[in-house]
């Protein structure tokens, strides 16, 4: 098997990333909060495209799923029933020289991996955040940080199936911050302590699941191929049985080759009927099904597809990398799927005078209608050009003077940069058929 190569490296990204307003440090000024990101005005389109192109594929494009926005904090009783306040934690070990922790199950051997020296026995340390309800700061007024989306959409399970004509099989799918306080966050927003989910479940007759379990596989896997993950660098691994979360029969990971190695970009496990039928415990309310064709009562089983949306757009931001020569000099091009980019076209006049300026504007104000654009009128065209590459901007149109004699403007695709002469007046309907997906 050929070696698989990482897009590019982290440093790369971190650097493009800071300069071009994608992601910024968070707090910067006061120096920092260690694994807190901010995103800029290029990341937070990015983000939300990659949410957008999510919710389209999972939500708009099918009949059997709906959506849900649950809120962050939750009654105190879901994280007994759900299993979190007893097991939600990672085996920790501390350095007894540099007092660095780290996470037992991510180190080989028994010293400390950055200076040698020995480390504690390992203990298990709950990831969640708690904090205080109200004004009083004891322990009946501890509510904690949602560690998980998919909790919200287990207790509204039986409100969304009343509100809706929905039957099985049906998902709900949901997009939100979860906190977790990870020992050994990372890698810059691969591993944080808060970030966004992007999770479903699905909810299954009993005995239906395995099956469907697979289709999620390869629907969820084909999504990233679809949205221009190179598929070398994207792989599914089957858990072993001594990873499996307590409540899962099955699970698989969605893998990408980081530069730090193979890692976890999406989960997608059986949860069963565990979540269902604790909560049926710990709230007292029935949360089964009623099969009208079988005339039978039962508690669904749960086909989970949980996928982070730092991750992924981490992920798609690595593998739109590209440096290429170009004639003496080497052009950087973000070769992000059209879907995903931040502007979808760049008006670039050639003057920054009338009459040019005029069309130009004209120009900008019909494509703000539809899209995200960019407008830029400083400097070089050549390096301005540039300067949309690395951004990943699919089309630039540059307003030259030939353009108020001839009604026309100049279209130069981002990938090929192959220029097309195109009037004005079917410019929209033009990028309406490049942006297409
Ligand atoms: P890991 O093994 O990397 O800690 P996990 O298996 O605990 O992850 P899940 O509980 O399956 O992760 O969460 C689903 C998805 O949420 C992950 O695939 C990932 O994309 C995202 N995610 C989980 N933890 C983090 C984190 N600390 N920072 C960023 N994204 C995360």
């Amino acid at each position: 098997m050929a070696e698989i190569k990482a897009a590019t490296t982290m440093e790369k990204i971190v650097s493009l990333a800071k300069r071009r307003g994608f992601i910024f440090q968070s707090s910067e000024i006061y120096g920092g909060l260690n694994s807190c990101w901010d995103y800029g005005p290029l990341g937070v389109e990015l983000k939300n495209n990659v949410k957008q192109a999510w919710r389209r594929k999972v939500i708009q494009e099918r009949d059997d799923m709906v959506g849900l926005d649950a809120s962050i904090l939750m009654h105190p009783r879901v994280w007994e029933a759900s299993g979190h306040i007893a097991g939600f934690s990672d085996p920790l070990v501390d350095c007894k020289s540099c007092k660095q922790r780290f996470r037992a199950d991510h180190i080989t051997g028994d010293k400390c991996p950055d200076c040698g020296g020995e480390l504690t026995e390992s203990r298990q340390f709950n990831l969640m955040f708690k904090t205080f309800m109200g004004p009083v700061e004891d322990n009946a007024a501890v509510v904690y940080l949602r560690p998980e989306t998919a909790q919200g959409i287990f207790v509204n399970f039986d409100n969304v199936l009343t509100s809706t004509r929905l039957k099985l099989p049906f998902g709900i799918a949901q997009i939100g911050k979860s906190f977790r306080n990870e020992i050994t966050p990372g890698n810059f927003t691969f591993r944080t302590r808060e970030f966004e989910q992007m999770e479903i479940e699905y909810f299954v007759k009993p005995g239906t699941d395995e099956t469907i379990h697979q289709e999620w596989l390869k629907q969820r896997f084909q999504w990233y191929i679809d949205l221009g993950i190179t598929s070398e660098r994207l792989r599914l691994r089957e858990h072993a049985p001594d990873e499996l979360a307590h409540y899962a029969k099955g699970c698989y990971d969605i893998e990408y080759y980081f530069p730090m190695g193979w890692s976890e970009l999406e989960g997608i496990a059986n949860r069963t009927d565990f979540d269902l039928k604790r909560h049926m415990e710990y709230s007292g309310q029935r949360l089964d099904y009623f099969d009208q064709e079988t005339n039978e009562h039962y508690v669904p089983y749960v086909i989970e597809p949980s996928a982070g949306a730092d991750r992924g757009t981490l992920a798609f931001l690595l593998d739109a990398y590209f440096e290429e020569p170009d004639k003496d000099e080497i052009r950087v091009v973000l070769k992000l799927h059209r879907a995903l980019a931040p502007y979808k076209a760049a008006i670039l006049p050639l003057s920054k005078k009338e009459p040019l300026v005029n069309t130009a504007k004209e120009i900008e104000k019909e494509l703000r209608r539809y899209w995200m654009v960019d407008y830029d009128d400083s400097k070089a065209i050549g390096r301005r050009y540039r300067r949309q590459d690395e951004i990943g901007t699919p089309y630039c149109v540059t307003v030259d003077f030939q353009s108020i004699e001839d009604q026309a403007v100049t279209v130069r695709d981002r990938d090929t940069m192959a220029q097309e002469r195109i009037p004005i007046a079917e410019l929209t309907k033009y990028l309406w058929e490049k942006l297409a997906w």
